[in-house]
């Protein structure tokens, strides 16, 4: 079957880790755009090079950059029959670029989780990964900046899925497996199944 999903909440909610999961037990691709982005820059591409500033700043890459990556991977034949979109949308214009790319290819999302967690929390939580990858952005003084663009320009977003019936809200706080399997029975009971 086809999941279109999209899995949003602030940095260091454990969306990525989560996808991952997620992303096996449905058999559909985990796309993080901020993992395409950190590719871009390691490989020192041009969109990598433009992105840069942004990201050590903790600022979100401009939409036009960011929705036509989107748009070509997307594209690409394994997003076909679904997707688990982690980090994308972040902002009202990137909701309408994803609106129009599924419309073009008659589809819609199916369902959005938002992964609950308290600023606190997720700064607590940043800080060890800053220790663990030494993710530069993960900087305390990045992250606080990171959760304000969040709140700013995503939280927002939350309301907009909300209105559409998509939204399942899911605690983000726990063991990893518990949280996976709270995601799940949420979507199970949208009637999206897991076969694995
Ligand atoms: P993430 O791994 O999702 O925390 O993203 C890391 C960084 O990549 C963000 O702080 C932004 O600079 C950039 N980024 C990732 N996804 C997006 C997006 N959808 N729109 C704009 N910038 C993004």
């Amino acid at each position: 079957m086809s999941a279109r999903l999209l899995l949003i909440g602030p940095p260091g909610a454990g969306k990525g880790t989560q996808a991952q999961r997620l992303s096996e037990a449905l058999g559909v691709p985990a796309i993080s755009t901020g993992d395409i982005f950190r590719m871009h820059l390691r490989n020192e591409t041009e969109l990598g090079l433009k992105a840069k500033a942004f990201m050590d700043a903790g600022d979100n890459v401009p939409d036009s950059l960011t929705n036509d990556l989107v748009r070509d991977r997307l594209s690409q034949p394994d997003a076909a029959a679904g997707f688990l979109l982690d980090g994308y949308p972040r902002t009202t214009d990137q909701v309408r670029a994803l609106d129009e790319f599924l419309a073009e290819h008659g589809t819609s999302m199916d369902a959005v989780v938002e992964l609950v967690a308290e600023p606190d929390v997720v700064v607590e939580r940043l800080k060890k990964r800053a220790l663990d990858q030494g993710r530069a952005d993960d900087d305390e003084a990045v992250v606080r900046h990171r959760l304000d663009v969040y709140a700013q320009q995503t939280a927002p977003l939350i309301g907009v899925y909300a209105e559409r019936g998509l939204l399942a809200k899911v605690d983000g706080i726990g063991e990893i497996a518990e949280v996976t399997e709270r995601i799940e029975s949420a979507l199970a009971a949208r009637g999206i199944l897991f076969t694995a």
